[in-house]
């Protein structure tokens, strides 16, 4: 496959932008070799600067789940954009977007509309340690929750990818009152909670985690932090940024009918474009500013083309509950495939599915935790990432990062990606 252009303008990009990309993780550290730069995507296919296409496996980490380019969302973007870019004044389509997302999801009567993920769960826990009046937060190995100062101690995903252990610039006293505990550990929660009694705010979880692959959560985890945050008043957070309207439409809180005190969302809900949100019930959400004295702003928050790029797409969503059938079928089935492919060339893989979210680790063990994760053969994963990608198949560039499915992916890229994993594993 000839790479010729993308690797020019990686040469260029290093000289203007740190790295060459906009987010680490877009830099293939943990897998070598040179990114691919994209031109164009349409459905379940990217087309590339060199005019290579390939399978999409990323889905731009989680937002395309209706594929790239569905015609319905770029229209209703296209006919928006005719109507200004920005008030940073309220809009009718703000009201319509938060009276959808609370019709779509269980247990949240309001919702304060962000740009990213990183910005909706930053103002979660300032938002739970201004409800509470309590300083400390429970966060665990390996979920990631974005970039902010409190929140980015063993934050898997791309500070696992690129092995930075502290980050520089992050004061330790940034972090005292944050606890890191082991993913699916319920016991190691119910101590901490023995240990600081009335002094946890907020647990925050990826209720099925994605940034460090993707993790199920055990029997019971998610029931006990509910029950010991119920016991503590404490803010139970569910970071559904990856999982929010893509495991359901309600995300975990409706597929496992465990309740949150809030949630976070991001990818999905802004269709391709940069939104986040933050939700929850009146009691809490009314602490937020101007009503409440818990501060938090934005000037292109609800901005008017993100936003009907989000509605568009949480819409379509809404209205075709059977994507969330065909999502998991299509999903499931690509599991079981791989595993057997594993057993038949006796190749050690643990594959973890849930709905659209699927990772594949090169060991014979199961994945609970970032221990396991980081336990398994990566060095093997980097060769199947080439190989897959030479095949033109696109997975994430990282073991630690979870893959996803659209509604455009057919049986036909499934047998494809299947074929091409059968190559690599007969070829160890
Ligand atoms: C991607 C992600 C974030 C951060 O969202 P950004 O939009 O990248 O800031 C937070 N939490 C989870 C679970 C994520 O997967």
């Amino acid at each position: 496959m000839n790479h010729s252009r993308s690797n020019k303008l990686f040469e260029q990009a290093q000289r203007f932008i740190p790295g060459g990309v906009n987010s680490p993780v877009r830099a293939f550290k943990q897998v070598g070799g040179t990114p691919v730069f994209f031109k164009s995507a349409k459905g379940a296919y990217l087309f590339d600067e060199d005019g290579n296409s390939y399978i999409d496996l990323m889905n731009s980490w989680g937002p395309m789940i209706l594929g790239h380019a569905n015609p319905e969302v770029t229209n209703a973007i296209s006919e928006n954009l005719q109507h200004s870019t920005s008030f940073g004044a309220p809009t009718a389509l703000e009201v319509e977007m938060a009276e959808l997302i609370v019709s779509m999801v269980p247990n949240v009567d309001m919702v304060r509309m962000v740009s990213s993920g990183t910005e909706a769960c930053m103002t979660a826990i300032r938002l739970a340690r201004g409800y509470t009046g309590k300083n400390k937060i429970i966060k665990f190995e390996g979920c990631y929750h974005g970039h902010s100062d409190a929140l980015l101690a063993k934050a898997g995903s791309g500070v696992a990818t690129l092995n930075i252990q502290q980050v520089p610039g992050i004061p330790s006293a940034v972090l005292v009152d944050t606890i890191t505990l082991p993913y699916n550990d319920a016991n190691a929660v119910a101590e901490v909670f023995e240990k600081h009694k009335n002094e946890i705010a907020a647990v925050i979880v990826e209720p099925v985690a994605g940034n460090m692959g993707c993790v199920i959560p055990a029997n019971n985890f998610l029931e006990t932090l509910r029950s010991l945050c119920d016991a503590n008043n404490t803010v139970l957070i569910f970071d559904e940024v990856m999982t929010g309207f893509r495991l359901a439409p309600g995300g975990v809180q409706e597929l496992f009918g465990v309740k949150a005190d809030l949630v976070t969302y991001g990818k999905v809900i802004g269709g391709g474009m940069p939104v986040g949100a933050i939700g929850g019930h009146t009691d809490i959400m009314n602490h937020l500013a101007p009503v409440g004295k818990v501060y938090q702003a934005g000037t292109l928050s609800g901005n008017p083309v993100a936003m009907i790029a989000g509605y568009t797409t949480l819409s379509i969503l809404k209205q075709h509950p059977e994507y969330y059938t065909q999502l998991n079928t299509v999903t499931s089935g690509l599991a079981e495939e791989l595993r057997k492919l594993g057993r038949k060339f006796n190749v050690p893989v643990t594959v973890n599915q849930v709905g659209s979210m699927i990772s594949l680790h090169f060991t014979d063990k199961p994945v609970c935790n970032f221990t396991d994760a980081a336990a398994a053969n990566n060095e093997l994963f980097k060769q199947y990432f080439h190989h897959m990608l030479d095949a033109g198949i696109y997975l994430p560039p990282s073991p630690f990062e979870s893959w996803f499915v659209s509604v455009a992916i057919t049986e036909k890229e499934v047998e494809k990606v299947l074929s091409e994993t059968e190559k690599f594993f007969a070829s160890l």
